[in-house]
């Protein structure tokens, strides 16, 4: 029996019928009233996502490159910043400040948990100097979801001047998350998470506050320059060639993630999660490893007579899915299944069946009774949030 293939990673995701058309559609010149079309309603359509009166960039490189837009667009060198590190993406930011000659103070917050909010504010008082704090929402490498309003609204009171940037990448979208409401002052997107297309596009959008300090900010910049970046904008461009073929299947997905889709799409992803959870604990044994899991990435604790590097592997060589491994100490222990991007609920489901047949190979008995049910009941959790 053949399986089909399923990219069940947290990004990049499986493609909608409508982007893989426009993916294959003939290439036409950024410099044409089709494409200028094309990325007025695409800028006009973002900041509905963000949930923003700000307008919305769309930069060509991955989310990192977002992730060092707003650091180079906002700061300056020697500027003291906080950072949430709770796992890789809060390690590659503060490596990141650090190149850049900011002053990092790290919270470190232990793999799997969420920030505490009293730790946090301590955090903040011992640092009172900070010009920006910095976070992701979701932290990806361990399917973990952090306070991040209750952390704006900390920060507000204890460093006002301080510039809250949210790495928001596999978080928008897939999460309630509110840019103005919440008083973000930085919030960046990636197009293969949440977004639902392929890998090279960033997004991000600055509060007004953010832009002020955008003009007189002093770090080098300069592909990433969001000032010029919105002068070509008003002029119905971007300021360096627009990737054509992404910002088109964007323009085409964002009808799924917008108006009364939006949050439709964010009851998907926390459906498709809390059946992954349910059903992987009932019938395969396996916890879930975050104490705040996320709704756009659960990562499932491996038995520890397993090597989860080895099911990871098997479950992509016979069965054809791919799933995601942990990093560093968590490696072979957790496996991270994604809930972003067109998953069907066959996908869903079938990912879990397959991973208990995979770990029935690895002598790890589940009664094939159970991976029946397992099926039977994932479909029906999953029939109260329908892909809209
Ligand atoms: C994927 C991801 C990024 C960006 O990674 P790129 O490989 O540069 O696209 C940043 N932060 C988080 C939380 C992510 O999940």
């Amino acid at each position: 029996m053949t399986h089909p293939y399923r990219l069940m990673a947290p990004g990049p995701v499986p493609l909608a019928p409508e982007v893989l058309k426009a993916l294959s559609e003939p290439m036409i010149h950024h410099r044409t009233p089709e494409f200028d079309q094309i990325l007025s309603r695409v800028l006009k359509a973002l900041p509905d996502v963000f949930q923003t009166h700000q307008r919305v960039f769309v930069q060509s490189c991955t989310g990192s490159g977002g992730m060092e837009s707003a650091l180079v667009n906002c700061l300056s060198h020697n500027d003291e910043i906080a950072v949430v590190v709770s796992g890789k993406f809060g390690e590659r930011w503060a490596k990141m400040a650090d190149a850049y000659g900011l002053i990092v103070h790290s919270l470190n917050v232990d793999w799997g948990h969420a920030v505490d909010i009293r730790q946090f504010e301590a955090f903040l008082n011992a640092h009172p100097r900070v010009r920006a704090v910095l976070t992701q929402a979701c932290e990806t490498s361990t399917a973990t979801l952090h306070p991040v309003r209750e952390m704006s609204e900390i920060t507000r009171q204890i460093v006002p001047e301080a510039l809250v940037m949210v790495d928001a990448i596999t978080a928008l979208g897939a999460t309630p998350l509110s840019m103005d409401e919440w008083k973000l002052d930085v919030v960046i997107a990636g197009s293969q998470k949440a977004f639902m297309i392929p890998t090279g596009l960033s997004l991000i959008s600055l509060s007004q506050r953010a832009w002020q300090a955008a003009q007189s900010a002093r770090l080098p910049r300069f592909y990433l320059d969001l000032r010029k970046e919105q002068t070509s904008n008003q002029k119905g461009e971007t300021f360096f060639s627009s990737n054509v073929a992404l910002i088109k299947a964007l323009d085409r997905v964002l009808p799924r993630l917008t108006g009364a889709n939006r949050l439709g799409q964010i009851a998907r992803c926390d459906g498709l999660a809390t059946m992954t959870r349910k059903m992987a604990e009932r019938y395969l044994g396996l916890a879930t490893y975050s104490k705040s899991p996320s709704p756009s990435v659960t990562a499932l604790v491996v038995p520890s007579q397993i090597d989860g590097t080895l099911v990871r592997k098997n479950l992509e060589a016979k069965y054809n899915v791919t799933v995601m491994d942990g990093q560093d100490h968590l490696k072979g222990k957790i496996l991270r299944i994604g809930h972003l991007g067109y998953i069907t609920d066959d996908d869903a489901v079938q990912t879990l069946v397959l991973l208990g047949k995979t770990l029935c190979d690895l002598n790890y008995n589940i009664p094939l009774d159970d991976l029946g049910a397992l099926e039977r009941e994932g479909r029906d959790l999953l029939k109260a949030t329908p892909m809209p």
